[in-house]
């Protein structure tokens, strides 16, 4: 049995929050699982450098509570790492801290300063044999993933087994996204991620989230929650439900439940988790396409279906909103998008639908288009 706890946080006021992780951990008696010289890590999701409001990344407040509660009790061997969406360097990851609002006392003493990684090798039976892993990651004794409740283009949400996608070195992400450009056997590599990272502690900050065009161009939305757990795939799935969706149509719990990863029973401790109403909207990429609605109810998943095969969403640059910044092209994985004119073009051939391009376009340039295949 799994245990998620939930504790009503209605805003990022600093003793507000500190009050929620204060509940978590003491719920879950997280104090007992550490030592003095415990190596931990506290990995948020710093997807680009962005203003807290946004909603993009974790907010500040999270961290700043964790560690409080951590060092208070005599906890100090912290770091707190990330590899955002472009490249793992020292004077990228400076940028990211700064505009992400952790360059503040309480937290910046603690940033990641070691921009190396290493390979650590994965468990029996794996299709992938080993990950590259950011080294605060690869040393660490005790991770709490900090992920940020969102939609995602391209895996539907984004909370803690995504949120892990993070520990992969700066440009090898898209070479990840290369090597497994199926939706479904992305998210069979993200389980087997999650496998080798093993967080110990999951604790999600749904303050704000993301719906819409997640993870880094859709709209916030005020949902005033934290949820803590020691299983991640546990509080995935009751993050689902409280988004208003079903666990199963999430492709990353799917296969979870295939790769049997899934807890039986998962009880729900602390406050109330009523589910929101309406629920997030998704991505215009994962949206049904609606031509299955004009068929009778018994025929609509088969046309669904069909049309899944036929048609498939595209990314489609609106070119006056484009500032030509490149960041896109650095980040597809499939070396696609051009620059002229400092205007992106992205041509529908050899594109996987990954959305790394929309992800990472700071100024929301970049939408889902369905079109058909391209062979
Ligand atoms: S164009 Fe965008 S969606 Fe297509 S492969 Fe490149 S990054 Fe992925
Ligand atoms: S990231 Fe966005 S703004 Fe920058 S070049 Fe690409 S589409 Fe244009």
């Amino acid at each position: 049995m799994s245990v998620v706890n939930v504790v009503k946080t209605p805003s990022y006021d600093e003793e507000t929050v500190y009050s929620a992780v204060c509940r978590h951990f003491e719920a879950l008696g997280v104090a007992e699982d550490l030592k003095p010289e415990t190596r931990i890590l506290l990995k948020p999701n710093l997807l680009y450098g962005k203003k807290p409001e946004a909603g993009v990344t974790t907010n500040p407040a999270i961290l700043k509570a964790a560690i409080r509660w951590l060092t208070s009790r005599g906890f100090t061997n912290i770091v707190v790492a990330d590899s955002s969406g472009g490249l793992f360097t020292a004077e990228y990851m400076r940028g990211v801290y700064s505009a992400s609002g952790l360059r503040v006392p309480g937290i910046e003493e603690y940033l990641n300063r070691d921009f190396t990684f290493q390979t650590v090798p994965t468990g029996k039976g794996f299709t992938v044999k080993s990950f590259n892993l950011i080294t605060p990651a690869a040393q660490a004794e005790y991770i709490i993933n900090l992920p940020k409740l969102k939609t995602h283009a391209m895996t539907t949400v984004s909370i803690g087994v995504k949120n892990l996608f993070g520990t992969i070195p700066g440009l090898q992400k898209p070479d990840m996204h290369r090597r497994y450009p199926r939706t479904e056997d992305f998210v069979h590599m993200l389980c087997e991620l999650c496998e080798t990272v093993k967080p110990s502690l999951t604790l999600l900050d749904a303050v704000d989230s993301m719906e819409g065009n997640g993870p880094g161009g859709g709209t916030v939305k005020h949902t005033g929650v934290t949820l803590c757990s020691r299983d991640v795939y546990a509080l995935d799935m009751m993050a689902v439900k409280f988004m208003g969706l079903n666990a199963f149509d999430m492709p990353h719990l799917a296969a979870a439940r295939d790769m049997k990863l899934l807890p039986e029973t998962v009880t729900v401790t602390g406050d109330d988790l009523i589910p929101c109403s309406p629920a997030f909207r998704l991505p215009d990429a994962r949206k049904s396409t609606g031509f299955g609605d004009s068929v009778p109810r018994i025929l609509r998943k088969p046309v669904e279906k069909v049309l899944d095969a036929l048609l498939r969403s595209y990314p489609q640059v609106d070119k006056s909103v484009c500032i030509g910044c490149g960041k896109c092209a650095e980040s597809c994985p499939q070396k696609i998008i051009r620059i002229e004119n400092k205007k992106a073009g992205m041509p529908r051939r050899g594109c996987i639908s990954c959305f790394c391009c929309q992800e990472m376009c700071p100024v929301h340039a970049i939408r889902a288009h369905r079109g058909l295949r391209s062979m």
